[in-house]
């Protein structure tokens, strides 16, 4: 047995934490590369974030993935330590704690919906969001990098979504953004690809934001919940015939970006990170 100090930690900061998938594709892949290390839950309250940031190199961790609600906030304790994409998305998801204790922050919830994309050999132009927080500036920024031309935003908060489109409108000047007030204003008969990236569809007593009238004939609908493995979404465009996908793709390719970052020049095990968040996941579904 290694000594306990020789483990390196890493983990997953949020509140709540506990149905996390991550530590078991993570863990998956230190054991499968024989890496000492350990993926752990680190459930933290909004109030106590700069306290746990603080007590990182105490506590020997090594790297994080940063989930509800700490995404955005996290950036004002990173102070210039941060990648240009980090700061442009404004959401960090991993953080990485370098020799000299610095926190770094990037953004892999971006490279991971883009690569999700490239797998479902999507390239859509024009596109509706439902939800404005940290994970849909992180696929609005992938979208418009990848040549979207019009990103249509709906926040039950109309600020964030204004404020997501002030943000990007500046930096791709070849994609339009527009803010819309109730979902009827996404407009989806003429678009191509609708996204949810709102937390709504986790519940069972979640409502569908969208009505069968609402979905065109030829739109492929992305929710990025992953648990359930179909949302009340996901189920209505099934039974349109129209193609779909979860979150878990995006869960995965960002998982292994933020291995990649933390083990350096070790590469994610894919396979291996693929087959236990399936196994986690079904885990999950059964109770
Ligand atoms: P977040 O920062 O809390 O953002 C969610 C946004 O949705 C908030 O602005 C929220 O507004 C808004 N919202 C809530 N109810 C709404 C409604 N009825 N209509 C429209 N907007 C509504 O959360 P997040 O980190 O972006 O995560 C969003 C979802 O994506 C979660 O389900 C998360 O699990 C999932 N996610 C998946 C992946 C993946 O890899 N698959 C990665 C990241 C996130 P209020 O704040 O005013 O409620």
């Amino acid at each position: 047995m290694p000594k306990k100090s020789s483990i390196r930690i890493f983990g997953v900061l949020g509140f709540p934490v506990k149905h996390s998938l991550s530590p078991a594709m993570h863990n998956a892949a230190f054991s499968h590369l024989k890496i000492k290390a350990s993926y752990k839950k680190f459930e933290v309250r909004p109030d106590d974030l700069r306290i746990f940031l603080k007590s990182l190199s105490v506590k020997k961790i090594s790297g994080l993935n940063v989930t509800i609600p700490h995404k955005e906030n996290i950036l004002r304790y990173l102070k210039g330590y941060k990648t240009s994409t980090a700061d442009a998305i404004g959401a960090v998801n991993t953080v990485l704690v370098d020799k000299e204790g610095r926190l770094k922050g990037y953004n892999t919830d971006y490279l991971g919906f883009s690569r999700h994309l490239v797998e479902l050999k999507l390239k859509p132009k024009k596109i509706a969001v439902i939800g404005a927080g940290g994970a849909a500036k992180a696929v609005c920024f992938s979208l418009a990098k990848k040549g979207a031309r019009e990103i249509f935003i709906y926040d039950i908060d109309k600020y964030k979504s204004i404020s997501l489109m002030q943000r990007f409108q500046d930096g791709f000047p070849g994609c339009k953004f527009i803010a819309v007030d109730s979902v009827g204003g996404l407009l989806l008969g003429g678009k191509d690809l609708l996204v949810n990236a709102s937390p709504v569809g986790m519940k069972p007593q979640d409502p569908c934001l969208i009505t069968p009238a609402m979905l065109p004939q030829g739109i492929f609908v992305y929710d990025l919940i992953y648990n359930p493995a179909e949302t009340k979404l996901l189920q209505l465009a099934k039974q349109k015939g129209l193609r779909y996908a979860n979150g878990l793709g995006m869960l995965l390719y960002q998982g292994a970006e933020s291995f990649n970052l933390w083990m350096k020049p070790k590469k994610a095990p894919l396979v291996v990170m693929s087959v236990a968040l399936a196994k986690a996941l079904r885990k999950e579904i059964k109770g």
